[in-house]
């Protein structure tokens, strides 16, 4: 078991690890960075949208870790298995060890399927599918289908990408538009949460796709608990209305089929068709049983559990496990030498790399003040996120956000476009443009 030593660690060489590491060495030169990445490939998993709906191949997607690995970083091509904050070391699974003097920790999050009984049996099976897990699956789901319910939903955990199920969900409503499945289908979006977007103005306008264009019925405050693949059942527990709310909004003024399931009442199996019954008036806690033909879900998540133990992560609250960072610098709370971006923190806002473009250049500004024996006093990022919002094969909308919620789009891009309003030219940015950037100009440590 070997010792390695290097000045600054990064732990994931993915969006974040490979960004901001390439960031530092154009920053100043002759940094000692060592990457450490198990991984022989690197995806750029925004695009597993459109691989989901067949508009682009996952090969496209994927490219040789040593391809966008920084020419002058050392990659470590291991599993970190634990972190020693105190010691300034990093465990491998090989065993070996890396002693460190500044640590970036970027090792995303992780999936666990068994947060939801029933889904890691099912999943990539019986019309089950993720684009976060397999978007090919996805693709192979859609185009065999042939008419029914097409259910879409998320988990009640934090979710990388919180847009990425209702992208899917539009670009399958167009698909079925598209090739004659309309009518003979229904699209349902059940979610645990209450609005379809936090920020205006692209609920109005995500709202208007949702009821106006395709006529989907959105369900609030279901959580879903279980998935039956073999029936096709999805299983879900009814929320508590949030404070202040008397209902939730739907949409039931329509044409379409309505959903089927049913729920147990005082033992006896109620069938239900929603169009005529709907749930709303289901007590908190109520299970009940949505039939579906096809489901696309967004996996549970959470930060990687080997993370969760180390002395980085938050110990306990509503952030426990996830790296706790201060929301503006990017500095861990608890370890001045240590700094987090992406997935992997508690940083208030969506879990993007869009975000990430952002979180970069002020980690590397604070970081190489810390090394100049400064203290990390640049309070540069805001909370920025944003959203690339495919609503059908060559629309798309820009949702930009900082913390809060609140609109932060980009004013050169606004000059020319409304980037509130679903438009070809924005789906040419997602399709070509967003791609080219990451390749070429994110991912070699361009800050713009
Ligand atoms: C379907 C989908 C659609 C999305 N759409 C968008 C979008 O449109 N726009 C957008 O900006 N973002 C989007 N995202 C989110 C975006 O891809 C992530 O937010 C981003 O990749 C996070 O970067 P990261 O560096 O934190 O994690 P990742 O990019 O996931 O990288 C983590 C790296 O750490 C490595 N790693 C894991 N465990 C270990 C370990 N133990 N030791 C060492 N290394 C380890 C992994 O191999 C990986 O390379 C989407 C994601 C999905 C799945």
């Amino acid at each position: 078991m070997a010792t390695h030593k290097h000045q600054i660690v990064v732990i994931g060489g993915g969006t974040g690890g490979i960004m901001i590491a390439a960031q530092l060495l154009r920053a100043r030169k002759g940094l000692d960075v060592a990457i450490i990445e198990p991984s022989e490939y690197h995806y750029y998993q925004p695009a597993w949208t459109l691989v989901g709906a067949g508009l682009m191949s996952k090969q496209a997607t994927i490219k040789k870790e040593k391809k966008v690995m920084p020419k002058k970083a050392t990659w470590i091509k291991d599993y970190v298995e634990t972190i020693d904050p105190d010691a300034m070391t990093v465990t491998l699974r090989s065993g070996d060890t890396v002693e460190y003097e500044y640590l970036i920790v970027t090792p995303g999050l992780e999936i666990n399927l068994d947060l939801i009984e029933g889904l890691k049996d099912t999943m990539g099976k019986n019309g089950v599918c993720s684009n976060y897990i397999d978007p090919e699956y996805t693709w192979e789901v859609l185009k065999n289908f042939q008419g029914g319910t097409a259910l879409f939903t998320q988990p009640a955990t934090p979710i990388k990408c919180p847009g990425a199920p209702q992208k899917i969900m539009y670009l399958t409503a167009d698909h079925f538009k598209r090739h004659g499945l309309k009518d003979k289908s229904t699209v349902v979006f059940a979610t645990p949460g209450t609005v379809i977007f936090g920020t205006e103005p692209f609920k109005t306008e995500l709202n208007r796709y949702v009821h106006e264009v395709y006529d989907i019925p959105h369900r609030f405050g279901y959580k879903l608990v279980k998935v039956d693949g073999k029936n096709k059942e999805a299983h879900y527990e009814r929320l508590p209305l949030p404070e202040g709310r008397t209902d939730y909004v739907h949409n039931d003024d329509t044409n379409r089929a309505g959903f089927k399931g049913y729920y147990m009442e005082d033992g006896k199996r109620v069938e239900f068709e929603e169009k005529n019954e709907p749930l709303d008036n289901l007590p908190a806690g109520a299970r009940f049983v949505i039939k579906f033909d096809m489901m696309h879900l967004a996996p549970p998540q959470m930060a990687p559990a080997w993370f969760q133990k180390t002395k980085l992560a938050n110990q306990d609250g509503p952030d426990k496990g996830w790296m706790a960072v201060h929301k503006n610098t990017l500095q861990s709370r608890f370890y001045k030498n240590v700094f987090g971006a992406g997935d992997v923190t508690d940083l208030p806002t969506a879990r993007t790399g869009a975000a990430i473009r952002k979180q970069a250049p002020v980690l590397v500004k604070n970081l190489l003040d810390v090394m100049d024996g400064k203290d990390a006093a640049y309070e540069g990022y805001n909370g920025y996120s944003s959203c690339p919002l495919v609503v059908a094969h060559n629309k798309m909308l820009l949702a930009e956000f900082k913390y809060n919620n609140i609109r932060s789009s980009d004013p050169l891009l606004s000059k020319f476009f409304d980037t509130g309003k679903a438009s070809y030219p924005m789906w040419l940015l997602k399709r070509y443009g967003l791609p080219f950037l990451y390749w070429h100009a994110m991912l070699k440590g361009y800050n713009f």
